[in-house]
């Protein structure tokens, strides 16, 4: 295979962290890739990567990190863990819709309830559609397809409104990039390949006390990654399978030598208020057009010769992301995540510029 000189500005799989040729010998140097996902060394990384998410991404105490394989996984694996639930789905976007999908084939009961691109999600909406106090609520925090976000303020509401119920939150293009409001949420997921700068091929399904009470409480545990059997593991620092040890090698390695995540949101947020402020001024239209629901991680910006534009931006060395979904033939998304550095960015203005 040849060599890809090229800036990927791709919503993910997106552009690997700088330091990973380092932490990739590293893995290598020091024989964790050969340690059995049930010896010491195993268990040790398990627990030391936990630790360091309580450290650097402030996850509260009673939340629990556990490793799957996918964020796609963590839609069959909270569709069948909680099981019998009333479930609520609430999006605007094709990931949010794809979730929805995946839980109504295994729950024919689930309810969705798409809300509009330029809205803001409206918890009157939210609470007129639920059936049940005690419901599982699934919203997608940052939906990838279109660049939209649900604001902190907007989950804590909810959280607030709905004490009862059980909130997940697909956060699969954000976690890692910006500051998470942890409580207000009992369930959240994430992939590696966005906001961490690492390959594919790993997952993150973190679990409040109360979402691990009721998954003991349903009982479901027919299936090898049903969450009963995540967290019967994780209570020795094991997973359910073989996992991805150079993957949560990478992981650990990554959290522990970034900045701590206030941080990294901090510099992530002004880049993306920079970059909306720059299309703006150079006549790009956003996706979205309520700036009160735009992406810090993930821009969606409207064009009508796609394909013209990345052209030239390859040519330019720069790979832009395609749109996806029912967006995919009028839009390019740009990735802001932590791995691009400033200096690419530049890159990225003034190709923009002229285009
Ligand atoms: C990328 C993405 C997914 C799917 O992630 P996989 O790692 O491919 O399973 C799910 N939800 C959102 C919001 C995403 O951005």
């Amino acid at each position: 295979m040849q060599k890809v000189n090229t800036i990927s500005f791709y919503p993910g799989p997106s552009k690997i962290d700088d330091k990973l040729p380092l932490y990739l010998a590293e893995a290598c140097r020091i024989g964790i890739l050969s340690a059995n996902h049930r010896s010491k060394p195993f268990m040790e990384l398990y627990q030391q990567t936990e630790a360091l998410f309580k450290e650097k991404m402030n996850l509260p105490r009673g939340y629990h990190l556990y490793f799957v394989s996918s964020a796609t996984e963590c839609w069959q694996v909270i569709a069948q863990s909680y099981y019998g639930m009333s479930a609520l789905h609430v999006f605007n976007g094709a990931f949010g819709e794809k979730w929805y999908q995946t839980a109504a084939k295994i729950n024919p009961s689930v309810k969705p309830m798409y809300f509009s691109l330029n809205k803001t999600l409206s918890i009157n909406k939210l609470a007129a559609n639920i059936l049940s106090d005690e419901s599982l609520i699934c919203i997608t925090q940052n939906e990838t397809s279109n660049g939209t976000q649900v604001s902190a303020g907007t989950l804590k509401h909810i959280r607030s409104r709905f004490p009862k119920s059980l909130i997940a939150i697909d956060a699969t293009s954000s976690m890692g990039g910006i500051v998470l409001p942890w409580q207000a949420a009992d369930i959240w997921y994430a992939s590696v390949q966005k906001c961490f700068g690492l390959p594919s091929g790993l997952g993150l399904l973190i679990l409040s006390e109360k979402a691990r009470k009721k998954a003991i409480q349903l009982t479901h545990n027919q299936y090898y990654n049903s969450i009963i059997n995540l967290i019967s593991n994780r209570e020795n620092w094991q997973t359910t399978h073989t996992p991805n040890v150079l993957n949560i090698y990478l992981l650990n390695q990554i959290v522990k030598n970034r900045p701590p995540i206030e941080n990294i949101s901090r510099a992530l947020k002004k880049r993306a208020e920079y970059l909306y402020d720059f299309l703006h001024k150079n006549k790009y239209k956003i996706l979205a057009t309520n700036a009160h629901t735009h992406s810090k991680t993930v821009i969606a910006v409207k064009y009508n010769d796609i394909s013209t534009l990345k052209e030239n931006a390859q040519n330019a060395g720069i790979i832009l992301g395609n749109g996806y979904g029912k967006w995919k033939e009028n839009t390019f998304r740009i990735a802001n995540f932590p791995a691009i550095t400033d200096e690419e960015f530049n890159r990225l203005y003034a190709f923009l510029f002229q285009a």
